[in-house]
Protein backbone atom coordinates (compact mmCIF):
# COMPACT_ATOMS: atom_id res chain seq x y z
CA UNK A 1 0.00 0.00 0.00
CA UNK A 2 1.19 3.63 -1.28
CA UNK A 3 2.40 5.39 2.17
CA UNK A 4 0.30 8.64 2.89
CA UNK A 5 2.82 11.57 1.98
CA UNK A 6 2.34 14.66 3.81
CA UNK A 7 3.76 18.02 2.59
CA UNK A 8 4.35 20.51 5.50
CA UNK A 9 6.93 22.52 3.71
CA UNK A 10 4.41 25.35 2.92
CA UNK A 11 0.82 26.42 2.37
CA UNK A 12 1.51 27.30 -0.80
CA UNK A 13 1.67 23.09 -1.43
CA UNK A 14 -2.00 23.02 -2.01
CA UNK A 15 -3.91 21.77 -4.99
CA UNK A 16 -7.49 23.30 -5.47
CA UNK A 17 -10.40 21.03 -4.76
CA UNK A 18 -12.41 20.10 -6.75
CA UNK A 19 -15.48 22.41 -5.79
CA UNK A 20 -12.69 25.59 -6.54
CA UNK A 21 -12.30 24.34 -9.67
CA UNK A 22 -15.59 24.14 -10.62
CA UNK A 23 -16.54 27.66 -9.75
CA UNK A 24 -12.94 28.48 -11.41
CA UNK A 25 -14.48 26.90 -14.69
CA UNK A 26 -17.91 28.71 -14.52
CA UNK A 27 -16.31 32.23 -14.15
CA UNK A 28 -17.33 34.61 -16.82
CA UNK A 29 -14.12 36.28 -18.37
CA UNK A 30 -13.00 39.01 -20.61
CA UNK A 31 -9.42 40.86 -21.46
CA UNK A 32 -8.55 42.35 -17.92
CA UNK A 33 -5.54 44.42 -19.66
CA UNK A 34 -9.18 46.27 -21.57
CA UNK A 35 -10.78 46.06 -17.96
CA UNK A 36 -13.25 43.65 -19.80
CA UNK A 37 -13.46 40.81 -16.95
CA UNK A 38 -16.09 41.10 -14.77
CA UNK A 39 -14.41 38.49 -12.42
CA UNK A 40 -11.66 39.82 -11.68
CA UNK A 41 -13.59 43.65 -10.54
CA UNK A 42 -15.84 41.00 -8.54
CA UNK A 43 -12.88 39.99 -6.67
CA UNK A 44 -10.98 43.39 -6.59
CA UNK A 45 -13.90 44.69 -5.26
CA UNK A 46 -14.72 42.74 -2.58
CA UNK A 47 -11.75 42.52 -1.13
CA UNK A 48 -11.26 46.56 -1.00
CA UNK A 49 -14.56 46.41 0.66
CA UNK A 50 -13.30 43.53 3.30
CA UNK A 51 -10.91 46.13 4.37
CA UNK A 52 -12.63 49.28 3.91
CA UNK A 53 -10.72 50.87 0.98
CA UNK A 54 -11.51 52.25 -2.13
CA UNK A 55 -9.98 50.03 -4.67
CA UNK A 56 -8.06 46.69 -5.28
CA UNK A 57 -5.75 45.43 -8.15
CA UNK A 58 -5.32 41.65 -8.75
CA UNK A 59 -1.57 40.22 -9.45
CA UNK A 60 0.25 37.65 -10.26
CA UNK A 61 1.98 37.19 -6.76
CA UNK A 62 2.47 38.41 -3.72
CA UNK A 63 6.11 39.42 -4.68
CA UNK A 64 4.76 41.65 -7.67
CA UNK A 65 2.20 43.53 -4.89
CA UNK A 66 4.77 44.54 -2.70
CA UNK A 67 6.98 45.26 -4.85
CA UNK A 68 4.43 47.67 -6.79
CA UNK A 69 3.83 49.21 -3.62
CA UNK A 70 7.48 49.94 -2.92
CA UNK A 71 7.53 51.40 -5.81
CA UNK A 72 4.80 53.52 -5.25
CA UNK A 73 5.96 54.60 -1.90
CA UNK A 74 9.02 55.92 -2.87
CA UNK A 75 11.52 57.75 -4.77
CA UNK A 76 14.76 56.63 -6.34
CA UNK A 77 17.67 56.47 -3.77
CA UNK A 78 15.01 56.59 -0.84
CA UNK A 79 15.08 54.66 2.16
CA UNK A 80 12.51 52.01 3.22
CA UNK A 81 12.63 50.70 7.44
CA UNK A 82 11.70 46.61 7.82
CA UNK A 83 12.39 43.84 10.50
CA UNK A 84 15.59 41.84 8.90
CA UNK A 85 13.67 39.06 8.64
CA UNK A 86 11.09 40.72 6.43
CA UNK A 87 9.62 38.55 2.96
CA UNK A 88 10.39 41.87 0.96
CA UNK A 89 14.03 42.15 1.71
CA UNK A 90 14.79 38.52 2.10
CA UNK A 91 12.94 36.45 -0.81
CA UNK A 92 12.15 38.70 -3.28
CA UNK A 93 14.81 38.61 -5.37
CA UNK A 94 16.69 42.16 -4.45
CA UNK A 95 13.88 43.59 -6.04
CA UNK A 96 13.83 46.63 -3.31
CA UNK A 97 16.94 48.25 -5.50
CA UNK A 98 16.48 46.69 -8.51
CA UNK A 99 12.77 47.75 -9.34
CA UNK A 100 12.86 50.86 -6.87
CA UNK A 101 16.40 51.97 -6.32
CA UNK A 102 15.53 52.30 -2.66
CA UNK A 103 17.64 50.46 0.27
CA UNK A 104 16.63 49.00 3.53
CA UNK A 105 17.20 49.78 6.77
CA UNK A 106 17.00 46.62 8.83
CA UNK A 107 15.84 46.46 12.23
CA UNK A 108 16.23 43.70 14.94
CA UNK A 109 12.47 43.04 16.28
CA UNK A 110 11.17 40.35 18.41
CA UNK A 111 10.45 37.54 15.98
CA UNK A 112 9.80 39.90 12.96
CA UNK A 113 7.72 42.01 14.83
CA UNK A 114 8.71 45.49 15.26
CA UNK A 115 8.02 48.86 17.65
CA UNK A 116 7.83 52.36 16.92
CA UNK A 117 10.53 53.00 19.10
CA UNK A 118 12.50 51.51 17.39
CA UNK A 119 11.38 52.99 13.71
CA UNK A 120 11.30 56.22 15.46
CA UNK A 121 15.17 55.78 16.22
CA UNK A 122 15.96 54.66 12.56
CA UNK A 123 14.04 57.56 10.74
CA UNK A 124 16.95 59.83 8.82
CA UNK A 125 16.96 63.27 9.54
CA UNK A 126 16.52 65.70 6.50
CA UNK A 127 20.12 66.07 5.72
CA UNK A 128 21.51 65.14 1.74
CA UNK A 129 24.29 62.74 3.24
CA UNK A 130 21.18 60.15 4.34
CA UNK A 131 19.10 58.55 2.32
CA UNK A 132 15.35 59.97 2.77
CA UNK A 133 13.58 57.77 4.91
CA UNK A 134 9.93 57.45 3.05
CA UNK A 135 7.83 54.37 3.51
CA UNK A 136 7.66 51.73 6.58
CA UNK A 137 6.90 48.08 5.59
CA UNK A 138 5.30 45.68 8.37
CA UNK A 139 4.95 41.67 7.59
CA UNK A 140 1.25 40.11 9.32
CA UNK A 141 1.88 37.36 9.96
CA UNK A 142 5.78 37.33 10.00
CA UNK A 143 6.91 34.11 8.14
CA UNK A 144 10.98 33.89 9.17
CA UNK A 145 9.71 34.83 12.41
CA UNK A 146 7.06 31.83 12.83
CA UNK A 147 4.38 33.00 12.23
CA UNK A 148 3.60 34.98 14.93
CA UNK A 149 1.61 38.39 14.86
CA UNK A 150 1.18 41.97 15.86
CA UNK A 151 -1.48 43.25 18.41
CA UNK A 152 -3.65 45.32 16.63
CA UNK A 153 -2.71 48.33 19.52
CA UNK A 154 1.53 48.20 18.35
CA UNK A 155 0.15 49.03 14.61
CA UNK A 156 -2.14 51.52 15.91
CA UNK A 157 1.10 53.63 17.29
CA UNK A 158 3.60 52.95 14.52
CA UNK A 159 0.41 53.68 11.80
CA UNK A 160 -0.21 57.22 14.31
CA UNK A 161 3.66 57.96 14.05
CA UNK A 162 4.07 57.54 10.56
CA UNK A 163 1.48 59.48 9.67
CA UNK A 164 2.40 62.07 11.24
CA UNK A 165 6.24 62.04 9.68
CA UNK A 166 5.11 61.91 6.35
CA UNK A 167 6.03 58.07 6.46
CA UNK A 168 3.90 56.02 4.14
CA UNK A 169 2.91 52.64 6.14
CA UNK A 170 2.28 49.10 3.83
CA UNK A 171 1.48 46.54 5.03
CA UNK A 172 2.96 42.49 3.27
CA UNK A 173 0.02 40.80 4.29
CA UNK A 174 0.28 37.59 2.56
CA UNK A 175 -1.25 35.83 5.74
CA UNK A 176 -3.29 38.57 6.86
CA UNK A 177 -6.39 36.75 6.87
CA UNK A 178 -4.52 34.17 9.37
CA UNK A 179 -3.43 37.37 11.68
CA UNK A 180 -6.99 38.65 11.96
CA UNK A 181 -8.51 34.55 13.10
CA UNK A 182 -5.73 34.37 15.43
CA UNK A 183 -6.21 37.79 16.41
CA UNK A 184 -10.34 38.19 16.42
CA UNK A 185 -9.31 41.50 14.72
CA UNK A 186 -11.50 43.46 12.03
CA UNK A 187 -9.89 43.83 8.34
CA UNK A 188 -11.95 46.88 8.09
CA UNK A 189 -9.65 48.45 11.44
CA UNK A 190 -6.17 47.30 9.64
CA UNK A 191 -7.58 48.93 6.48
CA UNK A 192 -7.81 52.44 7.98
CA UNK A 193 -3.75 51.77 9.29
CA UNK A 194 -2.35 51.04 6.49
CA UNK A 195 -1.93 53.10 3.12
CA UNK A 196 -1.87 50.01 1.21
CA UNK A 197 -2.22 45.93 2.01
CA UNK A 198 -1.22 42.82 -0.04
CA UNK A 199 -2.66 39.69 0.21
CA UNK A 200 -2.04 36.78 -1.10
CA UNK A 201 -4.54 33.99 -1.93
CA UNK A 202 -2.44 31.41 -2.61
CA UNK A 203 -1.05 30.80 0.94
CA UNK A 204 -3.76 29.40 3.31
CA UNK A 205 -6.77 30.11 1.52
CA UNK A 206 -5.49 27.46 -1.24
CA UNK A 207 -6.28 29.52 -4.29
CA UNK A 208 -3.32 27.89 -7.18
CA UNK A 209 -2.08 31.52 -7.78
CA UNK A 210 -2.52 35.54 -7.28
CA UNK A 211 -2.54 38.48 -4.59
CA UNK A 212 -4.34 41.73 -4.43
CA UNK A 213 -3.11 44.68 -3.66
CA UNK A 214 -5.44 47.24 -1.72
CA UNK A 215 -5.16 50.81 -1.63
CA UNK A 216 -6.82 54.12 -2.28
CA UNK A 217 -8.31 54.81 -6.03
CA UNK A 218 -5.25 56.81 -7.05
CA UNK A 219 -2.85 54.50 -5.34
CA UNK A 220 -4.69 51.69 -7.26
CA UNK A 221 -4.99 53.88 -11.16
CA UNK A 222 -1.16 54.04 -10.78
CA UNK A 223 -0.58 50.58 -9.44
CA UNK A 224 -2.02 49.61 -12.57
CA UNK A 225 0.55 51.40 -14.67
CA UNK A 226 3.57 49.47 -12.32
CA UNK A 227 2.00 46.21 -12.76
CA UNK A 228 1.71 46.42 -16.66
CA UNK A 229 5.42 47.72 -16.84
CA UNK A 230 6.39 44.73 -14.72
CA UNK A 231 5.09 42.57 -17.18
CA UNK A 232 1.54 41.44 -14.95
CA UNK A 233 -1.24 42.66 -16.91
CA UNK A 234 -3.23 39.85 -17.65
CA UNK A 235 -6.19 38.64 -20.10
CA UNK A 236 -8.59 36.19 -19.28
CA UNK A 237 -7.35 35.75 -15.74
CA UNK A 238 -11.30 35.68 -13.96
CA UNK A 239 -10.61 32.26 -14.03
CA UNK A 240 -7.87 32.73 -11.39
CA UNK A 241 -9.62 35.53 -9.53
CA UNK A 242 -12.53 32.77 -9.44
CA UNK A 243 -10.54 30.83 -7.06
CA UNK A 244 -9.53 33.78 -5.11
CA UNK A 245 -13.51 34.40 -4.55
CA UNK A 246 -14.53 30.65 -4.05
CA UNK A 247 -11.06 31.28 -1.36
CA UNK A 248 -12.68 34.12 0.13
CA UNK A 249 -15.94 32.70 0.52
CA UNK A 250 -15.32 29.57 1.72
CA UNK A 251 -11.62 28.99 3.37
CA UNK A 252 -11.28 31.79 5.88
CA UNK A 253 -12.53 30.12 8.93
CA UNK A 254 -11.74 27.36 8.63
CA UNK A 255 -7.95 28.75 8.72
CA UNK A 256 -8.41 28.01 12.43
CA UNK A 257 -8.16 24.71 12.09
CA UNK A 258 -4.49 25.24 10.71
CA UNK A 259 -3.89 27.32 13.73
CA UNK A 260 -5.00 24.53 15.94
CA UNK A 261 -2.89 21.47 14.13
CA UNK A 262 -0.28 23.98 14.03
CA UNK A 263 -0.34 24.28 18.24
CA UNK A 264 -0.28 20.57 18.64
CA UNK A 265 2.27 20.31 16.68
CA UNK A 266 4.08 22.77 18.70
CA UNK A 267 3.11 21.43 22.15
CA UNK A 268 4.45 17.82 21.10
CA UNK A 269 7.60 19.52 19.95
CA UNK A 270 7.83 21.39 23.37
CA UNK A 271 8.39 17.87 25.47
CA UNK A 272 11.12 17.20 23.30
CA UNK A 273 14.79 17.69 24.38
CA UNK A 274 16.49 17.64 20.21
CA UNK A 275 14.58 20.76 20.10
CA UNK A 276 15.38 24.47 20.88
CA UNK A 277 14.04 28.06 20.30
CA UNK A 278 10.71 26.88 19.24
CA UNK A 279 8.78 30.42 18.29
CA UNK A 280 5.64 31.02 19.71
CA UNK A 281 2.87 29.29 17.57
CA UNK A 282 0.18 31.42 16.97
CA UNK A 283 -0.65 30.31 13.53
CA UNK A 284 -0.23 27.92 11.03
CA UNK A 285 3.49 28.15 11.15
CA UNK A 286 5.52 25.91 13.09
CA UNK A 287 9.37 27.02 13.33
CA UNK A 288 12.14 25.39 15.46
CA UNK A 289 15.42 24.29 15.75
CA UNK A 290 16.79 21.02 16.07
CA UNK A 291 19.80 20.13 18.36
CA UNK A 292 22.90 20.12 15.97
CA UNK A 293 23.64 16.55 17.07
CA UNK A 294 19.96 15.50 16.14
CA UNK A 295 19.85 16.89 13.02
CA UNK A 296 20.55 13.29 10.90
CA UNK A 297 18.02 11.51 13.13
CA UNK A 298 15.93 13.88 12.80
CA UNK A 299 16.10 14.18 8.89
CA UNK A 300 15.40 10.28 8.78
CA UNK A 301 12.52 10.15 11.04
CA UNK A 302 10.86 12.49 8.61
CA UNK A 303 12.06 10.68 5.68
CA UNK A 304 10.43 7.08 6.74
CA UNK A 305 7.10 8.71 7.48
CA UNK A 306 6.80 10.22 4.29
CA UNK A 307 6.74 13.82 6.01
CA UNK A 308 8.54 16.67 4.42
CA UNK A 309 9.10 20.04 5.80
CA UNK A 310 11.45 23.13 5.22
CA UNK A 311 14.64 24.22 6.02
CA UNK A 312 15.30 27.18 7.32
CA UNK A 313 19.18 27.52 7.86
CA UNK A 314 21.21 24.42 9.00
CA UNK A 315 19.28 23.66 12.07
CA UNK A 316 16.15 25.73 11.72
CA UNK A 317 13.21 23.40 10.57
CA UNK A 318 9.45 24.88 9.63
CA UNK A 319 6.11 23.25 9.42
CA UNK A 320 3.53 24.72 7.78
CA UNK A 321 -0.21 23.38 8.26
CA UNK A 322 -3.00 24.03 5.39
CA UNK A 323 -5.72 23.10 3.62
CA UNK A 324 -4.50 19.80 2.47
CA UNK A 325 -3.42 18.75 6.37
CA UNK A 326 -5.81 16.98 8.03
CA UNK A 327 -6.26 15.26 11.84
CA UNK A 328 -5.26 12.21 10.02
CA UNK A 329 -2.28 13.52 8.99
CA UNK A 330 -1.61 15.36 12.11
CA UNK A 331 -1.88 12.07 13.86
CA UNK A 332 0.93 10.41 12.03
CA UNK A 333 3.15 13.69 12.58
CA UNK A 334 2.50 13.29 16.11
CA UNK A 335 3.55 9.78 16.39
CA UNK A 336 6.22 9.96 14.43
CA UNK A 337 7.38 13.12 16.33
CA UNK A 338 6.90 10.82 19.46
CA UNK A 339 9.37 8.61 18.55
CA UNK A 340 12.18 11.22 19.35
CA UNK A 341 11.44 11.41 22.77
C1 LIG B 1 4.60 34.14 0.12
C2 LIG B 1 4.86 35.47 0.66
C3 LIG B 1 4.85 36.61 -0.16
C4 LIG B 1 4.61 36.56 -1.64
O1 LIG B 1 5.21 35.54 -2.29
P1 LIG B 1 4.85 35.11 -3.79
O2 LIG B 1 5.40 33.74 -3.82
O3 LIG B 1 5.54 36.07 -4.66
O4 LIG B 1 3.37 35.15 -3.96
C5 LIG B 1 5.06 37.83 0.43
N1 LIG B 1 5.25 37.93 1.76
C6 LIG B 1 5.25 36.87 2.58
C7 LIG B 1 5.42 37.08 4.03
C8 LIG B 1 5.06 35.60 2.06
O5 LIG B 1 5.07 34.56 2.88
Amino acid sequence: MKKIQIDLRSDTITLPTPEMLKYMFNAKVGDDVWEEDETVKALENQLASIFGKESALFCPSGTMTNQIAIRLHTQIGDELVCDKLSHIYNYEGGGIASNSGVSARLLSGECGRITVDQIHQNINPDDVHFPRTSLVCLENTVNKGGGVCYDYSQIQDISTYCHSNSLALHLDGARIFNALIAKNDSAKNYGKLFDSISVCLSKGLGAPVGSVLIGDLNFIKNAKRVRKSLGGGMRQVGYLAAAGQYALDNHITRLSDDHDRAKKIGDKLNTLSIVNNLRPVETNIVLFDVHESHLNRFKKLLNNYCIKASFMGDQTVRFVTHLDFCDKKLSIVLNALEELN
